[in-house]
């Protein structure tokens, strides 16, 4: 057993009994996410973190609820024939004075609260519709990439919320890419080979995202039966500039080559990136 501390000093306290409780258990929640095992002690900056994360997830439950939130379609494009070959579906959200939140903000957020869960499947029906809608105009096929979080996954009716989507849609199962991120080790191995392999028996395809920044587990990769990697903007931004960077996008394109993988550099915005 360890444990994790919350204190505080009542001369810190300007109310009652209660006040110092809830003071203490703020720092004992701070303790938890960033100092397990330690005595945390309470600070006003703790406090007005907390407020300020509690007021944000009140905002994004109502602008979810008021419909504020909205689906971008960030574009894929291959370098072999500058040919747009899919893209990717991006929740943004707009204040009503027309200022955005950046999804840095409340995307965590959401994961932390739950309600990533119902945001992430609304994005995912959006996205298979709004996909539906694109192919019948233009008549050609384009894949969708969509992001799932490991909250998602743990959802014991993921595989029905999938195939919901599917269906209402009546999309190509095989034109919708799941994108998971490098976190996802935090399942059980055993878990998420029976999940994905029941997933790609559905012809949808499974990407890494943000590729090179999580703890990345090689053996993972293999055993997950990945059909891509999405190479980490960070690396693509610097690698102009940074040598490092420039030779770590070059062992993400081996190791993906060696292991018949498919490869996306994220944030390319130069053609001098594009180039490289
Ligand atoms: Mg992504
Ligand atoms: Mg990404």
């Amino acid at each position: 057993l360890s444990a994790t501390i919350g204190l505080t000093c009542l001369d810190q306290i300007d109310g009652n009994g209660n006040d110092a409780l809830k003071a203490a258990n703020i720092a004992l929640k701070h303790g938890k996410q960033h100092h397990r095992g330690e005595i945390c002690h309470f600070t006003r900056d703790m406090e007005f973190e907390t407020l300020a994360r509690v007021r944000l997830l009140q905002n994004l439950r109502s602008a979810f609820d008021r419909e504020r939130l909205f689906v971008v379609y960030q574009p894929q494009v291959s370098l072999v024939s500058r040919q747009l070959i899919g893209v990717e579906a991006l929740l943004r959200w707009r204040n009503d004075d027309g200022s955005y939140v950046s999804p840095c903000d409340f995307i965590p957020l959401a994961e932390r609260s739950g309600l990533i869960i119902s945001l992430g499947e609304w994005v995912l029906r959006s996205a298979c519709h709004d996909l539906k809608k694109i192919i019948n105009s233009n008549g050609k096929p384009l894949r969708m990439a969509v992001n799932v979080s490991v909250m998602q996954f743990r959802q014991p009716n993921y595989l029905d919320t999938l195939d919901r989507a599917l269906a209402e849609s009546g999309i190509d199962p095989r034109l919708l890419e799941l994108e998971i991120t490098e976190s996802v080790a935090v399942l059980e191995s055993s878990f998420m080979i029976k999940l994905l392999n029941e997933i790609k028996s559905r012809g949808v395809c499974i990407a890494i995202d943000d590729f090179g920044t999580g703890f990345s587990s090689l053996s993972y990769l293999e055993q997950l039966n990945v059909d891509r990697l999405k190479i980490d903007i960070s690396f693509v931004r610097q690698m102009e500039q940074s040598d490092g960077s420039r030779r770590i996008v070059e062992t993400i394109i081996q190791l993906g080559k060696s292991l018949q993988l498919k490869l996306i550099a994220e944030g390319i915005e130069q053609a001098s990136q594009a180039n490289l």
